[in-house]
C-alpha cells in the first residue's frame, strides 16, 4: 500500500499511487492557453484545509435553462437523431480536453430511471462501462467518475434523465482515501448489519444497504459481493443485476415520499492509471438530500467545521422505511 508520501503522479510509475500535487498536477500538464490561469493554476490545494478546488469561472456563463426546447430530446441540440442511450462531450465542461461527458439515459423526456425497467437501465450500465473503458484508456486520464445530479434541488438544470462523467488526470482525494483505507468491513457480509437490518434490496450478487455510519438520512451503498474492480469488468449477469437493483432502489426513493427524490449518485471504481489496486471494488454511492417530504437535510456549520456529521434518521429505520416501499407500485412509474 502507498503511504501519505505516495510517489508524484508520473504515469511511468505504474506501481505507485498517483496523487494530487499542486506543483505537478493537471495544471502543469494542461496545454498553454496564454491566460492568466496558467500563472495561477486552476487546480489548487488549500494550504490550510488540504481541500482541492478546480477553479472554472467560465462555467458561470453556461445557461441555467435552455432558451428553447429540451436539448436532449430527439431533434434537440445534443440529440439530432433517434437514440436509446447516448453520450456526448459536455458543451460546458468542468474539465478540459473532452474529459467531461453527458450520458443520456433515454430519449423519453418524462422517464425516470426506475421507469426504464431493467432492459432500459442495462443499456445505461453498458454505456457507463463503455465510456469508462474508452476514457480510462487515454494517457491523460487516471480516474473516471460516473455520476448524476437528479433534480433542481441539486443543480440539475435540465429535467431530461441524464448523468455525467468526469475523467480526471489524477486520482481524486475521496476515492484515493477509500482505497488507502481499504477497510474490509466496508463490503463484507456484515456491511448491511448482523441481521441484514440495513439491507434494502438485493439482486444476483449485488446488494443495496444503508451504511452504518450514513451521513445522510437515506444514503445508500450498492456493491457486488465479488470484488469486481470497475464497470468495464462487470460481466453480463452482473450488469443486468446492477441495472435491476438500480431500478429497484431508485423506485423506492421516489416512492418514499411519493414524489421524485432529489439525489446525487456516483460510482467509485479502480483508477485507470495502470497501477496495482487489488483493494478496488466498483460500488455506487447514492445520496438523497431529503430527510422528509420536500425538506432538505442541510450540511450545517458544525458539520463542515468539525467534520462530524449528525444524522437525524437511524440507518436501521431508514432501511426499514425503504424496504416498506413497493418499488413496482410507484406512482411515478408509467
Ligand atoms: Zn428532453
Ligand atoms: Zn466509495
Amino acid at each position: 500500500m502507498a503511504t501519505e508520501d505516495a510517489a508524484p503522479p508520473h504515469r511511468a510509475d505504474h506501481g505507485g499511487h498517483p496523487d494530487l500535487d499542486a506543483t505537478d498536477g493537471p495544471a502543469a500538464a494542461a496545454p498553454a492557453t496564454g491566460e492568466p490561469a496558467m500563472a495561477d493554476p486552476p487546480f489548487r490545494r488549500d494550504p490550510l484545509t488540504g481541500d482541492v478546488t478546480f477553479v472554472v469561472p467560465k462555467r458561470q456563463g453556461r445557461p441555467n435553462l435552455p432558451d428553447s426546447g429540451c436539448p436532449f430530446c430527439v431533434g434537440g441540440l445534443e440529440a439530432p437523431e433517434p437514440y436509446d442511450v447516448r453520450w456526448f462531450t459536455n458543451r460546458w465542461p468542468a474539465l478540459p480536453d473532452g474529459r467531461a461527458e453527458v450520458v443520456l439515459y433515454t430519449s423519453d423526456h418524462d422517464a425516470t430511471f426506475a421507469s426504464l425497467g431493467t432492459t432500459g437501465a442495462r443499456k445505461v450500465v453498458d454505456l457507463w462501462a463503455e465510456r469508462s473503458a474508452e476514457l480510462g484508456a487515454r494517457d491523460d486520464v487516471r480516474y473516471v467518475l460516473v455520476f448524476e445530479n437528479r433534480g433542481p434541488e441539486v443543480g440539475a438544470t435540465i429535467a431530461h434523465p441524464h448523468g455525467q462523467i468526469y475523467a480526471y488526470d489524477v486520482v481524486p482525494p475521496r476515492p484515493l482515501d477509500e482505497l488507502r483505507r481499504a477497510d474490509p468491513s466496508a463490503f463484507d457480509d456484515q456491511a448491511a448489519g448482523p441481521d441484514e437490518e440495513r439491507l434494502v434490496a438485493r439482486r444476483d450478487g449485488w446488494r443495496a444497504w444503508v451504511p452504518r455510519a450514513a451521513t445522510w438520512p437515506y444514503e445508500l451503498l450498492l456493491a457486488p459481493s465479488d470484488a469486481v474492480p470497475d464497470l468495464p469488468s462487470l460481466d453480463d449477469d452482473a450488469r443486468t443485476a446492477l441495472a435491476a437493483l438500480l431500478v429497484d432502489v431508485l423506485a423506492r426513493l421516489d416512492g418514499l415520499f411519493d414524489r421524485p427524490m432529489p439525489y446525487m449518485m456516483w460510482f467509485h471504481q479502480r483508477p485507470f492509471d495502470g497501477g496495482h489496486w487489488p483493494e478496488a471494488r466498483v460500488h455506487l454511492h447514492i445520496v438523497p438530500i431529503w430527510r422528509s417530504a420536500g425538506v432538505a437535510r442541510y450540511v450545517a456549520a458544525a458539520e463542515l467545521g468539525g467534520a462530524v456529521y449528525f444524522n437525524p434518521i437511524d440507518p436501521v429505520d431508514a432501511a426499514a422505511a425503504l424496504r416498506a416501499v413497493d418499488p413496482t407500485a410507484g406512482a411515478l412509474a408509467p
